[in-house]
């Protein structure tokens, strides 16, 4: 799937953190995100909700990923932020070198997964009052939303 845009490159406070969690993730199994990571922010891709490079440094998050951050009380906001947290660990993954067939859940990404896996609730709890990332995001998001391409 090269043919992903790459117009709307996103870089917040919320994925910065991300990244660490995912980079050591994969560190502690003995693997190797390339860096620098490049994310982007597109609208469809085929049905999936993000996307990654494999192998490489590129990720693709949903508008559907994203918003959900934005949406609902707490507690969705958290399942959100968990469910993200899954997806860039689980892109990231691709980037060093990982298919879906391997020993580790996240790359399964089975049924059920969200409500148990560790990294992800710790990093959504962790991260509940981030408002400061989240307004900072808000911004980022607007000046891409009036940018290039627009906002569908
Ligand atoms: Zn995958």
């Amino acid at each position: 799937m090269d043919t992903l845009p790459t117009d709307r490159p996103i870089w917040t406070l919320t994925l910065e953190n991300l990244e660490a969690v995912a980079v050591r993730f994969w560190a502690d199994r003995g693997y190797t995100c390339p860096t620098p990571v490049q994310v982007y922010r597109v609208s469809d891709i085929s049905g999936a909700h993000a996307w990654g490079d494999m192998p490489g440094n590129r990720v693709w998050l949903s508008d559907y990923l994203l918003d959900e951050l934005e949406k609902g009380n707490a507690v969705t906001k958290l399942d959100a932020r968990c469910w993200l947290c899954m997806n860039y660990i689980h892109e990231r993954g691709h980037n060093a070198g990982l298919p879906h067939d391997v020993g580790y859940k996240i790359m399964h990404m089975g049924p059920g997964l969200a409500e148990r896996f560790g990294p992800c609730l710790a990093w959504a709890h962790r991260n509940r009052e981030a408002r400061t990332s989240r307004n900072r995001k808000r911004r980022h998001h607007r000046r891409f939303r009036h940018g290039k391409g627009g906002r569908k």
